[in-house]
């Protein structure tokens, strides 16, 4: 789990998730299910705290390491585009 606390993270995350090019399902707003790097699925929550802060949390090592890994990235490229289409909500 990590919490995205500036642009540049993000903008980092998703030229990370465009380099990788992975499977992304959607399972619901803020829910994603991402292809790894060996075939299985890795789920991917984005949600915003009543805090305000973003909070992404993956299912793999990496994330539970604080680390932005690829899954993340990957389904937040999705959420955010999914999320300016709504724009009552935002990543
Ligand atoms: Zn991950």
């Amino acid at each position: 789990m990590f919490i995205l606390d500036n642009e540049n993270q993000l903008e980092r995350a998703i030229a990370k998730a465009k380099k990788v090019r992975t499977q992304v399902k959607f399972i619901a707003f803020g829910i994603y299910s991402v292809r790894g790097t060996k075939g299985n699925f890795y789920t991917v929550k984005c949600e915003r705290m009543a805090n305000g802060e973003k909070q992404v949390s993956c299912e793999c090592l990496g994330a539970e390491k604080g680390l932005v890994c690829f899954h993340a990235a990957s389904a937040l490229s999705l959420h955010v585009g999914l999320a300016r289409q709504r724009q009552t909500e935002s990543v």
